[in-house]
């Protein structure tokens, strides 16, 4: 039962020497044969390659390096196919990229492999990025763990099931407008995103680069506070990237939650909730109090623009990031008579129906004569829901609400109405334009089915230490982490 350990266990069990990387790795990659044609989260794996670094993290071992020195040493981490690994495949779950495979690898990748972590597979997601339940991937949905009708969330749904399916330890997603927090919420797994600027974005695929962020999936908070004290800090090739310092973040993990305020944003608790999930929502805040939090109501009052706001910024920047997939410079090419035929072509063929519905509203919003009505107010917006966070973060430590509205929807529920999809992430979009921290943890279950539900933690702008902790405190006095999903 390796794959069922958690990544603080089996470093624990690896240093002891009661189990070698080989067989951690072997785990993952038995469970994976077990499960994965059900649960569909990885494009790929390259099994050779994944034993070749288990057996490296092996003969370390053997010659005395320690956790202390690598704490990652033999642990396998998978990657959302969206992050540059030397040598692998790199699709993005899109066809436009063909057999494309990465020059290099992502500063995260470096900084995993660094602490000695072993690196494999490529998990699916929503083409790009762009979507809330992996059904916008090229290639194949993700189906949930908790029961496979259902979506995984997305747009990291391959990190997410590939967690909660115990696939890997641990894997690294990217969230733009809630794609970490949202299907870690909907598998039962933890997901962070960390405060904007606390991650090198380097070798991470831009979508919306003022938004985008790279954080941890993993099985508790413990180990989420683990990867990401691995991952974090400056780095010179990422420019919005910055000089904090990198606090001992499993140091804040006190399980003591006296003297902190935590904020309810009323604004939040309103309309449009399922009722099981507000009323999970409304036990954990209690038990926030019980274990010595004071709760505070706190206002969040221009909330209501946050999703017009946020698919204005994040089209308009996907719109010209995405501009490189010209058919010249990278993967697929569909021949034309001339350079503009070959670039409408391949770019008509290689990219799926939502991606190209981003670009043209992105487009759109950045045209002369709509610039001004659309990208220039919506970045006045932004500022103004940067400015209601800092201001409740005057008075609270903190912020929980939901991390969704409902528990996983079933596969073809929402995909032909992109509005219902977008409202997915209600919650979890306000984090990535004020630029501040989140994380999402198991709070409950719905009744029948039982699917996982998620309790979201907002933290200020590097106030992961604090946000840890109350994750942490209220994760360790309550049981729903440790439940297994079925095809665990
Ligand atoms: N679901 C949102 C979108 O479709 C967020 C995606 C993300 O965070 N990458 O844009």
């Amino acid at each position: 039962m390796i794959h069922r350990l958690r990544l603080a266990e089996l470093i624990d069990k690896l240093s002891r020497r009661e189990c070698s990387a080989r067989e951690a790795m072997a785990a993952c990659l038995l469970q994976m044969d077990r499960v994965d044609s059900q649960v569909h989260a990885f494009l790929s794996v390259d099994r050779d390659n994944a034993m070749a670094q288990a057996d490296a993290a092996d003969r370390a071992l053997a010659s005395g390096v320690t956790h202390r020195e690598k704490p990652l040493l033999g642990v396998p981490i998978a990657l959302k196919d969206v992050l540059c690994h030397q040598g692998q495949p790199l699709n993005c779950s899109s066809k436009i990229l063909g057999t494309f495979r990465s020059p290099y690898d992502a500063t995260v990748v470096a900084k995993l492999k660094e602490a000695g972590a072993t690196v494999f597979g490529r998990l699916n997601m929503d083409e790009f990025a762009m979507g809330s339940s992996t059904e916008n991937s090229a290639f194949f949905t993700t189906l949930n763990p908790w029961d496979t009708s259902r979506i995984p969330g997305g747009s990291s749904g391959g990190c997410a099931a590939s967690v909660a399916a115990n696939e890997c330890f641990a894997s690294l997603g990217s969230d733009t407008g809630g794609s970490i927090r949202q299907p870690a919420a909907l598998c039962g797994c933890v997901g962070m995103k960390p405060t904007y600027g606390r991650v090198s974005r380097y070798g991470l695929v831009a979508f919306a680069s003022s938004l985008d962020q790279i954080g941890p999936f993993t099985k508790d908070v413990r180990d989420g506070a683990i990867l990401l004290q691995a991952i974090s800090g400056y780095d010179r090739r990422d420019s919005t990237s910055m000089r904090e310092p990198v606090p001992e973040y499993t140091a804040s993990l006190t399980g003591n939650l006296r003297g902190l305020k935590i904020g309810l944003a009323k604004e939040f608790m309103v309309g449009g909730l399922d009722p099981e999930v507000d009323a999970a929502v409304k036990r954990a805040v209690r038990h926030l109090e019980s274990l010595g939090a004071e709760i505070v109501e706190v206002s969040l009052p221009h909330s209501d623009y946050a999703v017009a706001t946020y698919y204005i910024i994040a089209t308009a920047e996907a719109s010209a990031n995405l501009a490189r997939f010209d058919g010249i410079r990278y993967g697929a090419r569909v021949e034309g008579s001339d350079p503009f035929q070959l670039n409408s072509r391949t770019r008509g063929s290689g990219f799926g129906a939502e991606v190209k519905r981003r670009i043209i509203l992105g487009t759109y919003v950045l045209s002369s004569g709509y610039y001004d009505a659309y990208y220039l107010r919506a970045q006045k917006v932004r500022t103004l829901i940067r400015q209601d966070f800092l201001k409740a973060f005057e008075s609270v430590d903190a912020i929980v609400s939901p991390t969704t509205p409902t528990a996983a929807f079933k596969v073809g529920e929402k995909s032909g109405d992109p509005l219902q999809m977008y409202l997915s992430d209600i919650f979890t979009i306000s984090c990535n334009l004020a630029g501040n921290c989140g994380i999402s943890l198991p709070c409950g279950f719905t009744s029948s089915p039982k699917l996982p539900i998620g309790l979201q933690v907002l933290g200020k702008p590097f106030g992961e230490e604090t946000m840890l902790r109350i994750a942490h405190a209220y994760e360790q006095s309550t049981p729903w982490h440790r439940e297994v999903a079925p095809l665990g």
